[in-house]
């Protein structure tokens, strides 16, 4: 996997992991815009860029939300993807 996409260091919602490149699944000029979702690669939650005063930032998804995008097989193999990567390197992940 490679970075793809810098942008301004914005805080994991959940474990405050300091986040500032993302890669695109599907398109790999792509860089992300308010609504996209990630995944934080220090604790594997679904996050969800926002509009933020300077620059993007991130937030959790809504109960409905985090509902269909439970369901996503593209995010499911991202995740699985981040756990294997942890795991081989021994990155215990929060
Ligand atoms: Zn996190």
């Amino acid at each position: 996997m490679s970075v793809r996409s810098r942008h301004p260091v914005c805080a994991c919602p959940r474990c405050g992991y300091p986040l500032n490149a993302a890669t695109a699944v599907n398109d790999d000029d792509a860089a992300p815009e308010p609504g996209d979702v990630t995944v934080c690669c220090r604790c594997v939650t679904t996050l969800v860029f926002i509009e933020g005063r300077d620059h993007l930032g991130l937030r959790l998804p809504t109960v409905a939300e985090g509902d269909h995008l439970g369901k996503d097989p593209t995010i499911a193999r991202l995740k699985a993807a981040l756990i294997s990567a942890a795991r081989k390197v021994g990155w215990e992940l929060e």
